[in-house]
């Protein structure tokens, strides 16, 4: 049985840019960073595989906000 934590994902920033620092985690216990990122997806935040491989990558609302025009 897994244990649920709350696991927190950090934003690495756009693609050509600097990592913001920015953290995120859910308002309840998940037990893997893929269901916090499906959680956190409806809030903006996305995922990318690092070319090559490796670990992957998580951009905060702000930072892929940045790489597309934003009217809002
Ligand atoms: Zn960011």
């Amino acid at each position: 049985m897994a244990t649920a934590a709350y696991l927190v994902i950090r934003c690495d920033g756009p693609p050509d840019g600097e990592p913001c620092g920015a953290e995120t985690h859910t308002p309840h216990p998940v037990t893997t960073h893929s269901e916090l990122r499906r959680i956190r997806r409806a809030d903006g935040w996305r995922t990318r595989r690092r070319p090559g491989g490796g670990p992957l990558l998580d951009a905060c609302p702000d930072c892929t906000g940045r790489t597309r025009s934003h009217t809002a």
